[in-house]
């Protein structure tokens, strides 16, 4: 039997609801923030992504899935949504109408990572952007959008991480400094971190293997080394988070895995599903735009792990399962042959139905309905159809009541709009 691919997973149905409860409640969310639904495609030109990401990062040194087309373009499945929008902001020139735009997007993203729980090859993200804003407001509204999101999943095990990753004017100093300090120490750094310590340096404070992190206990941290313009912009983002009273705690050692962000940096970090402890990421990248051929506008965005939000919601007891108004036993094929055209005509108006097909017994159908949770059972069998009455059954509080079947569908869809 050939089985998925490593790394990637299926959704099934139980599990798809939760999906379905998740982006729905985000939907609204962003829908009420007037942020706009953007859809790019699943594939893009290699070099988007290489330019973007940047060259020295672990997704583009090792993580994208690349192939070459028959025409042997080199194309990449997309590992990330930030640089398709911005692509895609720049070639429909949605800066002309309005500079300002916010985009939400939701779909799959591919990593050829080491595959673990909560990292997969194939992985989901609930993705937002601010294009044209510059204002620190604009990161206070991110942050607050995802707290927002964080509550109405009821997620509380969360704390918001933030961090300023300066600008081209205060950042290559503070490079310099870290790149020397980690010169000093790197016969206890990682191989991977000897490597980047001169390409990235920033990477190497937030490298997982302990050695490093012990081996720089106290780093210079970049928020003391801000211009002052970074420096008001992040004191105007906590200054916010404060009054708005968001709890956060200010990590010097987050950053980015992208080269492209500057300034604000957070994270949602969580408890709750060990080793991979961030549900979320963001943050500023004002010089993306232009460095990809558009004019120069600011932009900040973030990006959710949507496998992993579902992960935390799903271990809750959030009851996100919709329930089944009714079902119908039918016993006779008389019976039957009505059961499906209630069913279908229920199903018409709005109204969940379902029955069995095959001819089975009243006990093994009343099972099935216990089974899929039935909120009401109509029994009704040749005898009924004779009498012109059929036996409605609410399941919880286990009393029955006779229904005429004369209308019968306006009769059911009366009694079920008058429970819930
Ligand atoms: P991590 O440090 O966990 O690798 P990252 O910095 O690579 O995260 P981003 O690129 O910022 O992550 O993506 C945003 C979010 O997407 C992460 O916070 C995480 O929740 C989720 N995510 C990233 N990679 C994976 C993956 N391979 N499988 C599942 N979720 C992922
Ligand atoms: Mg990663």
């Amino acid at each position: 039997m050939i089985q998925l691919i490593r790394g990637f997973k299926d959704i099934l149905p139980g599990e798809s609801e939760l999906w379905q409860y998740i982006e729905k409640t985000a939907v609204d969310l962003f829908q009420s923030f007037r942020y706009n639904e953007i859809r790019i495609p699943i594939m893009e030109k290699t070099a988007l992504f290489a330019r973007s990401i940047g060259e020295t990062t672990d997704i583009v040194e090792k993580e994208m899935y690349t192939l070459e087309d028959r025409k042997k373009d080199l194309l990449t499945l997309r590992p990330e949504a930030t640089a398709s929008i911005v692509r895609s902001y720049i070639q429909h020139k949605m800066y002309a109408t309005d500079p300002v735009q916010k985009f939400y997007m939701i779909g799959p993203m591919f990593r050829r990572e080491r595959p673990q729980k909560g990292r997969y090859r194939q992985f989901y993200q609930i993705d937002a952007e601010i294009f044209g804003v510059a204002s620190p407001l604009a990161d206070v509204e991110l942050i607050v959008l995802l707290n927002t999101l964080m509550e109405r999943l009821n997620v509380t095990d969360v704390e918001v991480h933030v961090n300023s990753l300066g600008c081209p004017e205060c950042r290559p100093a503070y490079k310099e400094a870290l790149t020397t300090l980690l010169n000093g120490v790197s016969d206890k750094l990682c191989a991977n971190c000897v490597r980047r310590k001169d390409k990235n340096p920033l990477r190497v404070l937030d490298c997982k293997v302990p050695a490093c992190q012990d081996a720089m206990e106290d780093p210079p941290a970049l928020i003391d080394h801000l211009c002052d313009a970074c420096s008001d912009h992040f004191n105007t983002v906590t200054g916010w988070l404060d009054r708005l009273k968001i709890p956060y705690t200010v990590n010097k050692r987050l950053v980015r895995g992208l080269d492209y962000y500057t300034r604000t940096a957070f994270e949602i970090q969580t408890g709750a599903l060990g080793a991979q402890s961030a549900v979320a990421g963001g943050g500023r990248y004002d010089g993306l735009v232009s460095a990809l051929g558009g004019p120069d506008q600011p932009a900040i965005g973030f990006a959710i792990g949507f496998d992993r939000l579902a992960e935390i919601v799903g271990q809750s007891d959030a009851d996100y399962r919709k329930p089944l108004p009714l079902f119908i036993a039918a016993l006779g094929a008389t019976a039957r042959d009505k059961a499906f055209d209630w069913c279908l005509s229920l199903g018409r108006l709005g109204i969940g139905c379902e029955m069995e097909y095959a001819e089975k017994s009243l006990k093994s159908q009343m099972k099935k309905a216990n089974r899929l949770n039935a909120q009401s059972v109509l029994i009704v069998g040749d005898a009924e159809i004779e009498n012109g009455e059929a036996v409605l059954r609410n399941m919880a509080s286990k009393t029955q009541q006779s229904v005429p079947l004369e209308n019968l569908i306006e009769n059911v869809a009366k009694a079920i709009n008058e429970r819930s």
